[in-house]
């Protein structure tokens, strides 16, 4: 935990969120800007700022990350459509807030396309 950072305090539930998912690793909830119809924000209960900081031990984590993004995919109704995950790091992909998250937005066709 850190104690002025955004997310860990929407964890905390020091500041609200709209939780669609929880469990002992990770806790999901709606972006507050979304990008689309569903756009969920999925971070690790650990506070780690970027996918450059992560640590060899975090590998099971960064796996349970994307095991719950599926899982909510199917809560929202919008696995079969389709949808895409997101992770931004640093200045030149946008990122804003410091603790590590995938988004995971859908619920319409999405017209970037990237990759
Ligand atoms: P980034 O640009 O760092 O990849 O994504 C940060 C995301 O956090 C943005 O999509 C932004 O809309 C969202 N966000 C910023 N502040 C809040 C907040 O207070 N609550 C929620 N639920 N989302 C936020
Ligand atoms: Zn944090």
């Amino acid at each position: 935990m850190s104690s002025d950072c955004l997310f860990c305090k929407i964890i905390k539930g020091d500041i609200p969120g709209t939780i669609v998912y929880r469990d002992e690793q990770v806790t999901a909830f709606r972006d507050i800007n979304p990008a689309a119809p569903t756009h969920v924000l999925i971070v690790p209960n650990k506070h780690i700022e970027s996918v450059n900081m992560l640590i060899v031990d975090d590998e099971p984590l960064i796996g349970h990350l994307f095991i719950a993004a599926k899982k909510i995919a199917a809560q929202e109704g919008i696995a079969e459509d389709g949808y895409r995950l997101v992770v931004n790091t640093n200045a030149h992909a946008g990122q804003t807030v410091f603790h590590i998250h995938l988004h995971l937005i859908g619920g319409a066709p999405l017209k970037l396309q990237m990759g």
